[in-house]
């Protein structure tokens, strides 16, 4: 069988209230029965979805402009990742790869070898989710340089087990009385050029120095395995460092025997316009985490690198009984050949020249927008009090509310929880995506 469109139909189409009736009941039974340590930012009960459009149990037709935070870039449901899908679960579910292996696995190292930056020699492992794909990287880069700490960015986020919690630098919610953590993890600022005390002209060499003096006054280069950044930062609020910044994080990094490990969790399979982030900028890290994207909605993370460091690591000291499922390796065979002949780095691409322009207008009409930024389909506004550079995490919040009820669902992330901010599905269609964008315009209109 091959399906071959979406059977969703690509528009907006609001039935009830947001969230509707069946959604409201739905939610009642959730709150008997599921932890209310696990929140959702907009209780609609999804029904089915594809393309740029999210259909809830009350027949609500909503925008997307979230993707399950930057996961079905490929859409929801893609035909070939449904495809697939279908095809290996027929065929069997489960082996572990660690008992008796199978293609799928070799097939995804392959692509992601081919696909991240750099044309070296490079190994991947697979594992379930971004967290653990990071804690994996970790192990990795401790092994191979026989050093123990690792320096991580303000701003930054990996994750929520253990180890990530401590690299993740926001408190609340992701690390409140959740301690200790984990330790031999030091943060030094991110280059942030909207929040850069002396100015953003100022920033790249200013972080850059302070890196190098806190790793060399704080750390010791010696007792140094790893640095990991996010090319753009995402939950910490679309942070991107000025050109330049990251590149010579990593030259230092490689004076000093130092694993530099790129998190492309988000950032990665074309989300800014790229294959990766680092391609941008022509960084090439020695590590380099994935997930999110990689596999169409199915739960599939990487570590992908030079093979001297992913080959140092004593066999079965990496692994786990899920790691590189066949079923989510299926789907994500799926997925990047989607991105391969549909060209969704050129898709987002295209979204970046729809909606900048009309992020940066509104921008112009509205001074709680502090500033614009982002990459390819990647992007985020960051609300201030007007005149000053105070985060306004309340007109965030009524912005983002004001969109879900008019049928456009919108994320919020930063440190300050003041930024909107943008993820469509690579194939979102133009029509769709100018909508959503008329959606969030009115929104500002009635509540900036
Ligand atoms: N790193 C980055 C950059 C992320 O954006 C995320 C998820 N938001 C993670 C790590 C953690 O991924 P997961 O939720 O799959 O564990």
């Amino acid at each position: 069988m091959t399906t071959t469109a979406h059977s969703v139909q690509q528009r907006r189409d609001l039935r009830t209230e947001i969230p509707g009736p069946r959604s409201r009941e739905l939610h009642a039974r959730r709150s008997a029965a599921v932890s209310s340590g696990v929140s959702s930012g907009l209780p609609i009960y999804v029904e089915r979805a594809g393309g740029g459009i999210v259909v809830d149990v009350d027949g609500n037709q909503l925008i997307d402009f979230g993707s399950g935070i930057a996961v079905v870039s490929v859409g929801n449901a893609a035909p070939r990742v449904v495809d697939a899908v279908q095809q290996q679960v027929a065929e069997f579910t489960h082996t572990c790869f660690m008992v008796t292996p199978y293609e799928g696995y070799v097939a995804v190292a392959e692509q992601l070898n081919e696909l991240t930056p750099g044309t070296h020699d490079k190994r991947s492992a697979l594992f379930n989710s971004g967290a653990e794909a990071v804690e994996n990287a970790i192990k990795i880069a401790r092994t191979a340089t026989g050093r123990s700490a690792v320096i991580a960015f303000d701003h930054a986020y990996h994750g929520r087990t253990n180890l990530t919690m401590a690299l993740t630098a926001k408190n609340m919610p992701y690390k409140q009385g959740f301690g200790p953590f984990a330790g031999e993890v030091y943060r030094t600022p991110m280059a942030y050029p909207f929040r850069w005390p002396t100015g953003p002209q100022h920033c790249a060499d200013e972080a850059f120095e302070m890196f190098v003096s806190n790793v060399h006054t704080q750390v010791g280069e010696t007792n140094t395995a790893a640095v990991i950044v996010e090319p753009i930062q995402g939950e910490g609020g679309f942070v991107v460092p000025p050109p330049g910044f990251l590149a010579r994080v990593a030259d230092w990094c490689r004076t000093h025997g130092i694993v530099f490990i790129a998190d492309e969790i988000q950032t990665g399979f074309c989300r800014t316009g790229d294959w990766f982030a680092c391609d941008a900028e022509g960084v090439v890290p020695d590590l380099i985490t994935t997930a999110k994207g990689i596999a169409g909605g199915l739960p599939l993370a990487g570590v992908t690198g030079r093979t001297e460091l992913m080959d140092s690591v004593h066999g079965g000291g990496l692994g786990g009984t899920y790691g590189g499922n066949p079923v989510a390796c299926a789907a994500a065979l799926g997925a990047i050949e989607t991105m391969r002949t549909e060209d969704l780095c050129g898709a987002a691409q295209r979204i970046e020249s729809v909606m900048a322009p009309r992020l940066h207008a509104l921008a112009g009409e509205h001074p709680a927008i502090g500033d614009v930024r982002g990459r390819g389909a990647m992007l985020a506004m960051e609300l201030v009090e007007p005149g000053t550079k105070e985060p306004d995490p309340a007109l965030t919040a009524a912005v983002a509310a004001a969109c879900h009820r008019d049928g456009l669902v919108t994320l919020t992330a930063g440190t300050f929880g003041n930024v909107l901010r943008f993820l469509p599905p690579l194939v979102i269609g133009d029509e769709l995506l100018t909508e959503g964008l008329d959606v969030l315009a009115a929104a500002f209109a009635a509540n900036a």
